[in-house]
């Protein structure tokens, strides 16, 4: 990897990580796994060991590990997200997905400013506070200024008490000066994903539009961090190559970016390719990963890098979320869709319109219950991102832990917000229970602060945070 320069994957350097680490040892293995405990991180050496785990005892001994690293960085807090699609127009063609240029059965729209308006409407009025702008690469006549108008009128939509705190987004790689103009207009995370880091791979399902130039992709967190955009979120389509290559070439992409920038991807995505319309690819992954090497890798992700967020969204089924959730992941999507509009014209077949099935269909209301019911506070805080805590600032407090001092009070706070203004009955109750039980068993300093923001919010105030 060239660290000052932009990212390279070293392909020879995995291939001989594979090939040493084809088997281990439960010596080596639980020695990996206290070392991983310290929450400082692992080598990709130690990762790639991690990946040839079977034993059930030892994988065991994994899950553990992760869901310590994660309850000592992150507290039991669950960040609750909604993506917005605001068009399908593409011009690339990727295989896997139904919004690829030459997909004529799929019913091709671009929402009006209205339209995206009245989409947030609906998302607040669930009680949404965070959402992720998602569009193909391909902007009606205004070009990208489309993206730029779209996050104006998100941040400008609001409905009683309620509104869009942080817009996150996930569109094509941009320059420089657009990266900056996508900043100034208060972008809380850029997130893009490789899709996959291996170049024939890439290549072969990469086939029309500017999306085949592997390099502007995989350059784009520098330019957006060239930018000044700090929070940037990677992720890999996983399904379409060896899960373990491209886990150990992420790390690679991770470590080019803190060499270079001096921090690393505040969030890693793990999207499972999930059946497509009119993507034959979709529906038969060329290399699939199983629920169990899923859960591996999720678990090895939250052990090497633990001060990054993992996000889990609706692609994969209530089951899955769950186990996931004990093992390392701090973000999660409910009650998306994928087609534009998709929310205030809410139909039973989407499926002409959308970009891939979805795995988890449960409103906000459910899955949120769902959440506390498990024992996770189920979080609609902004804060880090209205402080300015945002990329060495947040690594700063993430690193040594101390991140969940803010996180654990600012999520019941949010929550109680939740219950007092969305919730149905059975949510409520379910959730002013959660909320007596956290605060029972926190320790006595971040008892304290969120008794303070709770009573504020119970008397009425909205939007208050540490
Ligand atoms: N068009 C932009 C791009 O490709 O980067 C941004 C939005 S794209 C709609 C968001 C992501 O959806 C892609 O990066 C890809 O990983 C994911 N995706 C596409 N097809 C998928 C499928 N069939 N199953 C799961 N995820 C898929
Ligand atoms: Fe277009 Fe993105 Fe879908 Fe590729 S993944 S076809 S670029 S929307």
């Amino acid at each position: 990897m060239v660290n000052d320069d932009l990212p390279q994957i070293d392909d020879a350097a995995i291939e001989q990580s594979l090939v040493a680490n084809r088997t281990v040892d439960a010596v080596r293995v639980r020695e990996i796994l206290s070392r991983a405990r310290e929450l400082k991180g692992l080598p990709a050496q130690d990762a790639c060991a991690l990946t040839q785990l079977s034993d059930p005892e030892l994988l065991a001994e994994l899950f553990a590990a992760a869901r310590f690293i994660k309850e000592t960085i992150y507290g039991r807090r669950l960040v609750l997200f909604a993506p917005l699609y605001v068009s399908n127009l593409c011009a690339n063609d990727c295989l896997y997905c139904a919004f690829r240029a030459r997909n004529t059965s799929l019913k091709r729209r671009a929402l009006s400013q209205g339209e995206i308006a009245a989409e947030v409407k609906m998302l607040v009025e669930q009680g949404h506070k965070r959402l992720l702008l998602v569009a193909g690469e391909s902007y009606p006549r205004e070009g990208f200024s489309y993206v730029l108008k779209a996050i104006e009128t998100i941040y400008a939509t609001r409905s009683g008490a309620g509104e869009i705190r942080r817009v996150n987004v996930n569109v094509a790689p941009l320059t420089v000066d657009e990266f900056a103009e996508l900043k100034n207009s208060g972008i809380g995370t850029y997130q893009l994903f490789q899709e996959t880091y291996h170049k024939a791979t890439y290549s072969h399902v990469h086939v029309l539009g500017k999306k085949r130039d592997y390099d502007w992709r995989i350059s784009a967190m520098d330019r957006a961090m060239q930018a000044g955009i700090d929070d940037v979120g990677i992720g890999v389509l996983f399904g379409l190559y060896n899960w373990r290559y491209e886990l150990l070439a992420l790390m690679q992409h991770i470590s080019h970016l803190e060499a270079r920038f001096g921090v690393g991807p505040h969030t890693i995505s793990v999207p499972r390719l999930e059946p497509a319309l009119g993507a034959d690819l979709a529906e038969q992954p060329p290399q699939p990963v199983s629920d169990i090497d899923f859960r591996k890798l999720v678990a090895i992700l939250r052990l090497s890098v633990p001060y990054t967020g993992i996000i889990m969204s609706t692609r994969e089924n209530a089951n899955i979320r769950r186990e996931t959730f004990a093992l390392g992941v701090s973000q999660i999507s409910a009650g998306s869709r994928t087609n534009p509009g998709g929310y205030a014209n809410d139909h039973d077949n989407p499926a002409d319109e959308s970009q891939f099935s979805l795995g988890d269909h449960r409103s906000l209301d459910e899955v949120v219950r769902d959440v506390a019911t498990l024992g996770y506070i189920p979080s609609f805080c902004t804060g880090c991102y209205r402080l300015g805590r945002t990329g060495q600032d947040f690594m700063d407090l993430a690193k040594p832990g101390d991140i969940k001092m803010h996180c654990d009070p600012n999520g019941l706070s949010t929550f109680q917000e939740y219950l007092d203004d969305y919730a149905s009955e059975e949510t409520r109750q379910v959730g002013l229970k959660l909320i007596t039980d956290v605060l029972t068993n926190m320790d006595p300093k971040s008892k304290a602060v969120s008794e303070k923001l709770l009573t504020r919010v119970r008397a009425g105030e909205r939007d208050v945070f540490v």
